[in-house]
């Protein structure tokens, strides 16, 4: 089995703050990118335990989240940015079998979501895709269904293990963090996420094994609706033609075809 993990910062348990550890300029980014690490390390450790023969990692964190010094040896790290052509990337993407994500946090708006956000936690008020509002959790697990890589597992805050769970009934989660607002929350100590990482892990794989989760898919046509904070925001991205202006502070993108929007 082959299995490719996305990564992410504001969800992991000892992470709770913008500022001091998830951008590259805080003062303990660096710790917290060890914190991502143990917890990423934690799961290719439940993994292996599962037989699990290839694992890609992608470092999914804007500038960057995971201390590649620390990263477990039976691991690969697809990494940099920008990031550059998700055609070429899909191609490796569909030698997998199943999709994972560590470390994620709630979509932007999200009550109790400890660091909840879209995309940018500067600019982006929401996402809405045909409507319906949306994150990082079902960006990822929309573009892994048109890949044909199911998800069948997500650690992170316990509003994003409930995000994940009410797009795919049955996956399997690890709360690791209790958020109680956006900037405050209950973490639990490294090595219990650990724990709860590397078992809910296995389960996941050995569930796949027995009763196949498949891949996540919404009906086409798609409209993915961007609203921003300010004008300049929508501004900038109206320069790529694909984008139709709605309003100061929205801007649109149609397509058939998920791949060609989703992460656009
Ligand atoms: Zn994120």
């Amino acid at each position: 089995m082959k299995i490719v993990m996305m990564t992410d910062l504001e969800g992991v348990s000892g992470v709770v703050s913008f500022i001091d550890q998830g951008y590259a300029t805080g003062k303990y980014h660096e710790r917290a990118k060890k914190l991502l690490t143990a917890e990423v390390n934690a799961a290719i450790e439940g993994m292996l335990d599962e037989d699990v023969d290839d694992v890609l990692v992608i470092d999914g964190h804007g500038p960057g989240g995971i201390y590649f010094e620390d990263l477990h040896p039976a691991a690969k790290l697809c990494h940099g940015r920008p990031v550059s052509d998700r055609i070429q990337r899909g191609e490796i993407l569909k030698t997998y079998n199943a999709a994972i994500m560590i470390g994620q946090h709630a979509m932007a708006g999200t009550e109790l979501g400890n660091l909840n956000h879209t995309q940018s936690s500067e600019t982006v008020e929401y996402y809405k895709l045909n409507g319906q509002l949306i994150g990082e959790i079902a960006q990822w697990a929309l573009h892994c269904g048109a890949l044909e890589l199911p998800m069948i597992f997500l650690s992170g805050d316990e509003a994003a293990c409930q995000e994940v769970q009410l797009l795919i009934p049955g996956i399997t989660t690890a709360a690791v963090k209790q958020g109680l607002s956006r900037t405050y929350a209950i973490s639990c100590s490294p090595a219990e996420a650990h724990r709860r990482i590397r078992e809910g892990v296995k389960i996941a794989i050995q569930k796949q094994r027995q009763k196949p989760i498949t891949p996540f898919k919404l009906p086409g046509p798609y409209v993915l609706e961007k609203r921003f904070f300010f004008t300049h925001i929508a501004d900038a991205v109206q320069t790529n033609p694909m984008y139709q202006r709605i309003d100061e502070r929205t801007v649109r993108l149609k397509s058939d075809d998920i791949l060609d929007i989703i992460y656009g």
